[in-house]
This record gives C-alpha cells, sequence and structure tokens, in this order.
C-alpha cells in the first residue's frame, strides 16, 4: 500500500485519503442506520404477525364472556397465550376486553401474575387501527413507563364481526438496541482502525514529503543529510565519494525549453541519476538543478562514463527528440573527519572550479581550491579601497590592420597593480563579477578611456577607436546608454572614438537589453562589439537580430586550427565570412604568429589584436603607438 501511495504523487495520494476515510464513515453510518431499520422492522412484523395469530385463534363468542379469573375461557385464552411466551423478545402477550370504549386488561403470559380482569384503559390513539381490522405497530423506539417496546396489536371478532377485544404483544427493544450498539461498536472500531492506518500514512507521508524533493520526487538534502548522518554513526561515511552534480548550462536550456520544460527535464535526469547509483548509494536533489550523489569509493569513473552526455528524451515537451545534456561535476573523496557539510562545501569548491575555461567538467576536490576561495574573498574586501586608492590602471592592446600593418584601435584591458605586481584581471574580473561588483570598475576604466582621449586630443595626439569591456550585470541598468553617453559628453569627445565590448548574452533574459542598447549606441554614433564570439551562447543567427558593429573572434577559434586535416582553419574561415555577409567588421584576437595573419590574409578578416604585435600597453607606451602608428 506504501509502494502505491508512493507512487502516486504525495499531495494525490493525501486527498485519495481523505476522500476514501470521509466515503467510509459515510458508509458506516449509512449501514447502521439500514441495518438498524432492518431489524425494528423485522422485528415489528414478528409482532404483528404474532399478535394476528393469537386473536385469530381466540373465540371470540367465549372472550366475550370472561368477567373473571373463574371463567374456563380465562385459562384457554392464558393456555393460548403462554404458548408464545418464549417467542423471540417477546416480553408480554396479553390481551384486552372491549367494553364500548374501555379496554379491561383480561389476562397475560405472565405465569406468576396473570392479569386478571383488573386494570382499566381508556382506548389508546395507537390501538384505534386495530378496531378497524387492522395490525397496528406502535412508535418505532417507545419509551414508556413500561420500558422500551414495541407494541402490535390485532383485534378479536366475534360471530358478528364485532371487536369484542384485543390481543396485544409487546416486543422488548432492548435486544435490538443492544445489537445495534454491537454493531455501532464494529464500525466505529473499523473506522477507527481506517482513520488509524491514514493517519500513519499521512505521518509516513509527511515524513516522505519532508525528505523528498517535491518536483523530482528523489530525496532531497534534509533526507542526504539524515543518511549521511546515519553512516557517520557506523563509521561508513568514509567509504563514499561527494559527487556534487549540476547541468551545463541549464540556465540557458531553461530559457530556450520553457520553464515546463526545464522542470520536465529535472525530474528526468533525477531519474537517470537515480538509476545510476546501486544498493547503498545515494542521489538528493540539494537545490535548482544541483545534485550530490553519494557514491561508492571505486565507482566514481563508471558513474562519470555515464554521466555526460546523457540522453534526455524531450520529445513530448520541446519537441526536441534525443535532448543531449552535459553535466558538471564537482567530486571530494570522503575523509575520516568528515561530515556531510564539509562534503558538500569542498564539492562545491570542486564543481565551481569547473567553470573555469581551463578546467574540465569534472573536477576533483583540491586543497588549493580553499585558497583561492580565500583569495577571491581578500579581492572582493580589498577592490573598493583599491578603486579608491587608484589601484587600477588602464593598458591598451593596439588592433592592428594586417594588410596596411598599421594601428587602426585598441581596447582598453585593466591592470590591478598592488604593492608594485601587477594582478591580471582574469584572476579578479570573474570574481567581481561572480560577487556582482564589476559596475563600477567598468566605468572607472570607460571614463579613464575618454580622459586619455580627451588629453591626447587636447596634445594633438591623434586618437584611434578604443574599445571598453562592459560586463554584462550592466545590462541589468535600464539607463546605461544614459549614464554611457553622459561620461562622453563630460569629456566632449568624438564618439567615433568610442566602442563598447559587451560578451555574448547569456540568454534571452539580457536578449531585449542588449539590442536596445546597441540600438541607442549605433544613434549615438558609438561602435558596439560581441567579445569573445565562439565561446558562449551567440550565435550567428542571433547576429542577425543585434546590430553590432564588431564581431571579436575568441583566440580559442585559433587553438585547433592546425590539425592536420585543417578542419579548424576552414572553421574559423567560414565562420569570418558569414559575419562579413552580415556586414559586420571581423577582429580576430589572440593572433600570436605570422603562420596566422597569413592564414587570415586568405580570410576576410583585416584586423587582428594579439601579442604578435602588442601585448596590453600601459598608457605612456600606448601614446609612442599612436606616434607612430606603423608596424
Ligand atoms: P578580453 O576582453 O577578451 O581581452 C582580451 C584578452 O586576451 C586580454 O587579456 C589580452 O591580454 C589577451 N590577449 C590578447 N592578445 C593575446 C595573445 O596573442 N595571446 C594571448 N594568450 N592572450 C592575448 P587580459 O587583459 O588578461 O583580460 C582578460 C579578460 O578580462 C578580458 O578578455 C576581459 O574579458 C576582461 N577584462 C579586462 N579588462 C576589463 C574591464 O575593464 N572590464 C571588464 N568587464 N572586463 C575586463
Ligand atoms: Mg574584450
Ligand atoms: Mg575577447
Amino acid at each position: 500500500m506504501k509502494f502505491i501511495f508512493f507512487r502516486m504523487k504525495q499531495r494525490h495520494s493525501l486527498y485519495i485519503m481523505l476522500v476514501s476515510l470521509l466515503s467510509f464513515s459515510l458508509l458506516g453510518v449509512i449501514i447502521y442506520k439500514s441495518v438498524g431499520e432492518m431489524f425494528i422492522s423485522q422485528s415489528r412484523t414478528n409482532a404483528m404477525g404474532l399478535a394476528v395469530i393469537a386473536a385469530n385463534e381466540i373465540d371470540g363468542d367465549k372472550f366475550e364472556t370472561i368477567r373473571s379469573k373463574d371463567n374456563d375461557e380465562f385459562y384457554e385464552v392464558y393456555e393460548l397465550l403462554d404458548k408464545y411466551k418464549d417467542f423471540n423478545m417477546l416480553q408480554y402477550i396479553y390481551t384486552m376486553r372491549m367494553e364500548d370504549d374501555v379496554l379491561t386488561f383480561v389476562v397475560d403470559a405472565d405465569p406468576d401474575d396473570p392479569a386478571g380482569c383488573g386494570e382499566e384503559y381508556n382506548l389508546l390513539e395507537d390501538m384505534i387501527p386495530a378496531f378497524h381490522g387492522q395490525v397496528c405497530c406502535d412508535k418505532k423506539l417507545t419509551k414508556d413507563k413500561w420500558g422500551k417496546f414495541f407494541s402490535a396489536y390485532a383485534p378479536i371478532f366475534n360471530s358478528d364481526h364485532e371487536v369484542v377485544g384485543i390481543v396485544g404483544c409487546d416486543i422488548t427493544t432492548a435486544d435490538i438496541t443492544r445489537r445495534l450498539a454491537i454493531l455501532r461498536n464494529v464500525i466505529v472500531c473499523l473506522i477507527s482502525v481506517f482513520a488509524a492506518l491514514c493517519l500513519l500514512m499521512l505521518i509516513l507521508i509527511s515524513r516522505d514529503m519532508v525528505n523528498t524533493d517535491s518536483l523530482t520526487e528523489i530525496a532531497n538534502d534534509n533526507k542526504i543529510k539524515n543518511v549521511a548522518a546515519r553512516l557517520k554513526r557506523k563509521n561508513k561515511l568514509k567509504d563514499y565519494t561527494g559527487m556534487l552534480v549540476n547541468i551545463k548550462d541549464f540556465k540557458y536550456i531553461n530559457q530556450k525549453i520553457g520553464f515546463n520544460g526545464g522542470d520536465e527535464l529535472l525530474r528526468e535526469y533525477a531519474g537517470q541519476l537515480k538509476k545510476m547509483t546501486r544498493k547503498g548509494e545515494f542521489v538528493a536533489r540539494t537545490g535548482n538543478d544541483n545534485f550530490l550523489m553519494l557514491i561508492k569509493k571505486g565507482r566514481e569513473d563508471e558513474v562519470l562514463k555515464k554521466l555526460s552526455p546523457m540522453d534526455i528524451n524531450m520529445s513530448a515537451y520541446a519537441g526536441l527528440e534525443d535532448f543531449k545534456i552535459y553535466s558538471r561535476c564537482g567530486m571530494y573523496s570522503v575523509g575520516e573527519d568528515d561530515v556531510l557539510s564539509s562534503v558538500m562545501n569542498y564539492c562545491t569548491l570542486a564543481v565551481n572550479s569547473t567553470r573555469k575555461a581551463e578546467n574540465d567538467d569534472y573536477v576533483w576536490y583540491e586543497d588549493f581550491m580553499i585558497k583561492q576561495l580565500l583569495e577571491d574573498k581578500n579581492i572582493v574586501a580589498k577592490y573598493k579601497e583599491a578603486l579608491k586608492n587608484g589601484e587600477f590602471q588602464v593598458y591598451y592592446q593596439p588592433k592592428v590592420n594586417i594588410d596596411t600593418r598599421t594601428l587602426c584601435g585598441a581596447e582598453a584591458l585593466v591592470r590591478w597593480v598592488k604593492e608594485g605586481t601587477i594582478i591580471s584581471p582574469a584572476r579578479f574580473i570573474p570574481v567581481l563579477e561572480r560577487e556582482g561588483k564589476i559596475i563600477d570598475l567598468d566605468f572607472f576604466v570607460f571614463e579613464q578611456v575618454c580622459k586619455d582621449i580627451r588629453r591626447w586630443m587636447d596634445e594633438g595626439i591623434k586618437p584611434v577607436r578604443i574599445s571598453s569591456n562592459f560586463s554584462k550585470l550592466h545590462l541589468k541598468n535600464e539607463y546605461l546608454s544614459e549614464d554611457v553617453l553622459a561620461i562622453v559628453r563630460r569629456y566632449d569627445i568624438d564618439t567615433a572614438y568610442i566602442e563598447i565590448e559587451l560578451t555574448e548574452s547569456s540568454g534571452y533574459s539580457d536578449f531585449d537589453a542588449l539590442q536596445k542598447f546597441v540600438r541607442d549606441m549605433n544613434e549615438a554614433g558609438i561602435y558596439t562589439s560581441i567579445d569573445d564570439f565562439g565561446t558562449g551562447y551567440s550565435s550567428l543567427s542571433m547576429l542577425k537580430d543585434i546590430d553590432v558593429n564588431v564581431v571579436k573572434i575568441d583566440k580559442s577559434f585559433f587553438d585547433n586550427m592546425e590539425d592536420e586535416k585543417q578542419h579548424g582553419a576552414n572553421l574559423v574561415g567560414n565562420v569570418i565570412r558569414m559575419i562579413k555577409d552580415l556586414d559586420r567588421i571581423v577582429i580576430c584576437e589572440g593572433v600570436e604568429t605570422e603562420k596566422q595573419v597569413m592564414f587570415l590574409k586568405g580570410t576576410e578578416c583585416n584586423i587582428v589584436q594579439g601579442y604578435l604585435f602588442d601585448k596590453p600597453l600601459p598608457c605612456y607606451n600606448f601614446e609612442e603607438r599612436l606616434k607612430t602608428p606603423v608596424y
């Protein structure tokens, strides 16, 4: 039964249980009522039948003459009544003689005290039908001075068909009430047992609810905490590896297939993770698209092999067959002293490090990660003060036209100069971005760029177009365009010297804001570019809808350009051609060799940025470049 309930949605089983409890109780009441009715009507029929039989047996003419116990007829009637006295539930059977409207008790079947023409009764309302030739039964359960009875009466006729008396039957209701009480108790007992069962189920279900993730119906973090605590008590937790699994690009997938599709995907995904576990292994959803698995040591590779890619059939939801899901996984081999929270922390550090470009999707926890975490915290803590203290400097990396080998632009790249050492932006930008602290820094760099352009113009140095990097977090600011234009106006510089680089939009939520910003910049004559094209979610079709001027192809595109079959080179060439077809300027980043330049000359890309020509230069070095812009 538990199994059936658990297979159903818990909420549904709860409703079903409540409805069945109510129906069961209602059924009990109906059974009680109808069985009660049945008992009563059976007793009533018996009483009436008996009265009729006795009345028929009595000779009405003789009965008419009974005046006292001395009459022979008196004993005749007594013996007749005595025959029936053992009848089921019968309390009394008696006769009354009729004289006008008065009934006189004549004889009853009580051998100790047969009534003898003694008491007189006025004709009772209840008995009247008996005198019209009918058998009558009085109220169902009477509570009168004689106790609880059914009384049935039948008329005694003389040979002239006149009513000369009646036979009365009093049947005790005590037995009926006793039997009904037994029935009631049985029903109440059954309902109580059923209610107790329901309560038990309720407890089980609510316990299960506390331990089950409502979306995926696998264990939740509460359950895995309990499991881990139990394993810890038995000193068995150390036999496991914690694997924190996370769906790659889930945010993007969710936006693409809709939230309902995303939910379905999570359910399917959780189901497949569960199938990967063996007896004594566990998986729980710990939130969003994060799942923690406790896998027996030595089984990790087996699980990882099944993890990516995972085929999920979503045809019913997104019209996509064979949805391939890739996962990230942070792993930690549980030690003697670990508890679940430490396992979670180590796994989280490991899974977070999979997000770094240079790392795999599956990463084991290593001690340096803790150190890095502390350093990250240090960066965040020191950043505000550093910005105030002028520790951030702007470097410029030239962009070169490879046809003319002349300087044709530059990218502003920030450096943190701390106690004489330069910290690379690759170290602190992602941290600040993750913590939402990048905005001020980007504006600082942008303002510094405008300031420098102003100064170069004032000093008679002809500037080139300088691009500044803007984090995608800026797109949350609905006044971004106004803020940018206010700075440009403050330094009164020609917008033709300004370009804003945005990394690819991470999804559709930013897409509208990105489109608006690009439109505003176009109207103001400021160039915009998509940075690192080919590393994220941007696609050529997206470019059709966003009117950026420049597309910067990421360095990683060149990394496998020199494979034997020239696949990489063909890819770069085709991508450049397609972007050009969309009428955008293409800049290739990370150009390090003349061979790459030679290759690019054969394509439609004639602007590059890379160490071959210049590394990012401090401002004063870059000024020299501006003065002699030929390579
Ligand atoms: P990015 O915008 O793609 O900048 C290009 C990066 O590639 C720069 O790294 C540059 O030094 C490097 N690079 C250029 N040519 C070559 C080459 O030939 N070989 C190699 N290996 N690398 C080359 P950098 O300066 O370390 O900046 C890293 C990233 O940090 C930038 O990538 C950008 O995304 C971010 N960043 C830098 N400054 C800022 C800023 O002011 N704001 C924001 N939001 N991000 C910034
Ligand atoms: Mg850039
Ligand atoms: Mg780039």
